[in-house]
């Protein structure tokens, strides 16, 4: 038998000027699934052009944003002076490290937007290490009982990612145009999550929406995974993280104190983030600073 995955319902939030999105990860019973510590899936969404997303500049440390683009583009700006379009079947990968800035913008002329986008913990040994960009513009592809498995990160089926990741960690997007039903080998270190980006789906014959995930803990050495046509899954998991972390904002680091650091660092402009050049708008707000975080230790 299968082990039984657990149901975790998903949460609502808004990103940018009012783009709802369904917050998978962190979740209150979960927070971490190997160092994915962040999951947004957002559409998908059809829109007017000129009101897709515009996110203006924000921090981040301690992480890699991981970007997964299903339909529609994005414009990545970031302080390394990056600009990067990114389109359907492409990532974008930012890697923080001890700090970046960066915006997202819709393009004009663009009209729908499908994607999921992670964050990475990054460890202890690379958290602090200098930011960069990279742009992955094609994924290995394998057909596997009629079903496109597009390997994001990680090792799945014998072939391999790209992706410059720093933890044992696995990204698979499986896709269908026709009823598929198959089994795949999991790695009983490795804990996992199943997301719906679309269709209808049962994982161990557990019915999954797009309002809930699936999570499997470690020793799982299978799922059963069925798929009715038209249909998109993601599917996650990485080595069990080397150590909790702390998460506020748009920062994830150890210590509270190295947070409340980094966000004076960015609220007094220091280099440390830089600027976004070509963008007009305004910084993000941040939310208020936690009363714990505000007093000197
Ligand atoms: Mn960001």
């Amino acid at each position: 038998m299968p082990i039984q995955g657990k149901e975790f319902q998903l949460r609502r939030a808004e990103i940018g000027q009012g783009t709802v999105i369904a917050r998978a990860l962190p979740h209150r019973e979960k927070r971490m699934i190997g160092a994915w510590c962040f999951l947004d899936h957002a559409g998908p969404v059809v829109f007017q052009e000129g009101q897709g997303l515009d996110i203006g500049p924000h921090p981040h440390i301690g992480l890699q944003t991981f970007t997964w683009m299903i339909e529609g583009t994005l414009m990545h700006s970031d302080s390394l002076g990056s600009k990067q379009l990114i389109q359907p079947k492409q990532v974008n990968l930012m890697t923080a490290g001890y700090g970046i800035s960066h915006t997202e913008v819709t393009p004009a002329q663009e009209t729908q937007l499908h994607t999921a986008q992670l964050w990475i913990a990054l460890p202890d040994a690379q958290r602090n290490m200098p930011a960069k960009f990279q742009h992955y513009a094609e994924l290995p592809v394998i057909q596997h009982d009629q079903i496109e498995c597009q390997i994001l990160v990680g090792e799945f089926l014998g072939q391999s990612s790209p992706v410059e990741v720093y933890s044992p960690l696995l990204a698979v997007d499986l896709s269908t145009t026709q009823h598929s039903q198959t089994r795949l080998q999991l790695k009983p270190e490795f804990e996992y999550a199943v997301l719906l980006l679309s269709g209808a789906a049962q994982v161990n014959g557990s019915t999954l929406t797009t309002e809930n995930m699936m999570v499997f803990p470690t020793g799982s050495s299978e799922i059963e995974v069925a798929l009715a046509a038209d249909s998109r899954l993601l599917l996650i998991g990485g080595e069990p993280f080397e150590s909790p972390i702390l998460l506020w904002w748009n920062y994830v680091g150890r210590t509270e104190e190295e947070i409340k650091i980094a966000h004076q660092h960015w609220l007094a402009h220091d280099e440390r983030f830089g600027e976004v050049a070509d963008y007009s708008g305004e910084r993000l707000q941040a939310p208020a600073v936690p009363a714990h975080m505000r007093a000197s230790k």
